[in-house]
């Protein structure tokens, strides 16, 4: 199938990109790996007038880690971060997910970025940003605004960016020394989008728990945060009756859809199983960290 006829921007600056933005608004589409928008294109789901390549802009394809945590710009892809030694050693939780993304071919291409302007339901990494409470940084020629990832999804592939707007980079706080994490995903098959997801995270304080990350994917209209099971972890005694009470308000946050992946009460099930598992792999690196 064939994309309906659109004008191709490729500014080589972040200001020409914003500019053009401006000038189109709705009618424009920004394209970073083009994993997602470029199949919808073809199946006429969007046909935006005009695509506004960000591949030739500079600055945007960097990792980078400061003393307040992480930031990935907008065009880093999937398998830089499956391949990074930073994230296997201090942020568990995105080399667990990373690796099971789609495929090789799409991970060579797609961007994290990307993934969340998307906002596929059954993206893996909204939740994995969810639990450990990133947020996105956005530019439009207005300036600059920093949104928590707690208020950026609004619904099946919407969020509160603007068309006029860029994600440039997504900011994730350093995790304590003391802290641990881990990503497990239901697939049909390998490269299949999530029949259900579960990223967690624990920050161990004084061997009782400090903060919490819960999110569920595939399980709503959006990435869901687990906030009842965030908040029976706050503060309690690692084990595996918190754990299991935490599976219980996970399970109770989740709204999946019967589909054919499965009944919505198999998947509830996944989430209490995964949530259980996820918490328990989380406390053995937090206490071997
Ligand atoms: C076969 C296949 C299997 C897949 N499996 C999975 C999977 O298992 N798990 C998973 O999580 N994902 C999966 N994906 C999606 C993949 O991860 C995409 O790479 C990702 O969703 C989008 O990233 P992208 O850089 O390709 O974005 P694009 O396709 O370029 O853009 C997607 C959307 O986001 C907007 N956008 C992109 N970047 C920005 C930005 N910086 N600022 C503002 N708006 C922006 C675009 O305008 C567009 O609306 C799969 C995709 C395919 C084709």
């Amino acid at each position: 199938m064939f994309p309906a006829a659109f004008d191709y921007r490729s500014p080589a600056a972040l200001e020409d990109v914003l500019d053009s933005l401006a000038a189109y608004g709705d009618e424009a589409k920004v394209l970073a790996g083009g994993m997602s928008l470029i199949p919808m294109m073809k199946l006429r789901f969007a046909s935006p007038e005009v695509l506004v390549d960000l591949g030739r802009v500079p600055g945007l394809d960097a990792v980078q880690e400061t003393p307040d945590g992480l930031r990935i710009g907008a065009l880093v892809r999937h398998a830089e971060l499956e391949a990074s030694e930073l994230l296997r050693q201090r942020y568990p939780v995105m080399a667990a997910a990373a690796p099971l993304i789609a495929d090789p071919l799409v991970r060579n291409r797609g961007t994290l970025v990307g993934s969340l302007a998307h906002a596929d339901p059954a993206g893996d990494w909204g939740s994995v940003m969810l639990a450990l409470n990133a947020e996105v940084v956005a530019r439009s020629t207005a300036g600059q605004r920093v949104i928590p990832v707690r208020e950026f999804f609004t619904g099946p592939f919407s969020t509160v960016l603007q068309p006029t707007e860029v994600a440039v980079e997504v900011r994730v706080p350093r995790p304590s020394s003391r802290s641990g994490g881990t990503y497990l995903k239901l697939e049909r098959k390998v490269g299949d989008f999530a029949t259900v997801g579960v990223a967690a995270h624990l920050e161990l304080d004084n061997e009782r728990i400090g903060r919490a990350g819960l999110a569920l994917t595939a399980v709503g209209g959006h990435n869901v945060v687990a906030a009842e099971a965030e908040e029976v972890l706050a503060g309690a005694e690692p084990g595996p009756e918190v754990f299991a009470e935490a599976a219980e308000a996970a399970a109770r946050a989740a709204d999946p859809p019967s589909d054919v992946r499965g009944s919505a009460d198999y998947k509830r099930q996944v989430v209490r199983t995964y949530v259980r598992r996820g918490l328990a792999r989380s406390l053995e690196l937090a206490q071997a960290a």
